[in-house]
């Protein structure tokens, strides 16, 4: 068991399900189904590992409104542990409205307070006793973003292993800032978009290449195509697994949430990024196939949460496969 502090967004999903007509200016349409729901990549990333059986600390930021006290519930109830979720009357919490059908779906945030936590204040809750930061949705994270360089370097400082997600750039700028973080990162886990985003290369192998600096290990989260990593210049692909996606919401969370529990554990710390050395590589590719496993899982039913793994129904999934 590792202890985990995951400092992220936390927001309320909305999701109008099935719309008779898209919505259109200066008309009604109708939803056949409407559900309320946590949602933040964070906060689905979180689920994960504290269902993989790890201590999960989450800090972020509500409003002190209903929505914030929603979001403070669902966590304890995935069992993570929310006491240092900060609740702040200057901010309302954030919310996405997701209007689906069955092909695509599009969506709405409003940021809210997960723009408003700062680096100093996750650094004066402490970093003691943990093992491991992640951080994810960087780019949502708007007051994080000028001090999280700060923060990592202070947590490496601390012992802790560092990893981010950057989650989408809803404006699309990206920005060298992020790519300068990653001397501090240990963990850089992208999907496909936001990695061409980040480098403007299409070729995941190029992308990653132009990621390279000797010391953050990259996994690039590909969908359907599974996932791919580069370490030591060489780059490796692990295939995803074939199964009858429900919801594929929050995959990539899960997917981390799997790939950060199987890195952290239990592995010697000298080998965890090598692809050199053959145990290296080994456990590499070992924990690729286990965070591809949870990703695939967390399919299987409706929402991010909804069904992701113990470690013993991961590891049942994959001799099932093997
Ligand atoms: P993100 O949600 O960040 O865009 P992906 O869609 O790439 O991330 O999903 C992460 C991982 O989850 C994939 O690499 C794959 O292993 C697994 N996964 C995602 N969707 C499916 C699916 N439909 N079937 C099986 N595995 C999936």
């Amino acid at each position: 068991m590792k202890r985990f502090l995951v400092a992220g967004e936390l927001n309320l999903d909305l999701i109008l399900r099935n719309y008779l007509s898209f919505p259109a200016l200066g008309q009604e349409t109708l939803v056949e189904d409407v559900t309320l729901t946590l949602g933040s990549s964070s906060a689905i990333c979180a689920a994960g590992l504290a269902k993989l059986a790890n201590l999960v600390v989450f800090t972020g930021k509500v409003g002190m409104d209903s929505w914030g006290l929603q979001c403070l519930e669902s966590l304890a109830r995935l069992g993570v542990d929310a006491s240092r979720v900060m609740r702040d009357a200057a901010v309302k919490t954030g919310i996405t409205v997701s209007i689906t059908s069955p092909r695509d779906r599009a969506m709405v945030t409003y940021l809210g307070a997960m723009a408003a936590m700062r680096a100093d204040e996750i650094i004066a809750g402490g970093l003691e006793g943990f093992d491991h930061l992640h951080v994810a949705s960087v780019f949502l994270q708007r007051s994080l973003r000028p001090g999280l360089k700060a923060l990592l370097e202070l947590a490496h400082a601390r012992g802790l292993t560092t990893s981010i997600d950057p989650g989408f750039d809803p404006e699309e700028k990206w920005g060298r800032d992020v790519i300068d973080l990653l001397d501090h990162v240990d963990v850089f886990l992208p999907n496909e978009v936001e990695l061409r985003g980040l480098t403007g290369l299409r070729d995941p192998e190029q992308g990653l290449r132009a990621l390279e600096n000797g010391r953050t290990l990259t996994v690039a989260k590909l969908g359907g195509d599974g996932c791919a990593v580069m370490a030591d210049g060489t780059f490796m692909r692990v295939a995803a697994f074939r199964v009858e996606a429900v919801d594929t919401t929050g995959a990539g969370d899960s997917f981390n949430a799997g790939f950060l529990h199987a890195w952290l554990g239990g592995q010697d710390p000298a080998t965890r990024r090598s692809l050199a050395h053959p145990a290296g590589a080994g456990n590499l590719h070992a924990a690729l196939r286990f965070a591809a496993a949870c990703g695939a899982l967390s399919t299987l039913a409706a929402g991010g949460t909804g069904a992701q793994a113990t470690e013993a129904q991961a590891r049942a999934f994959l001799d099932g496969v093997a």
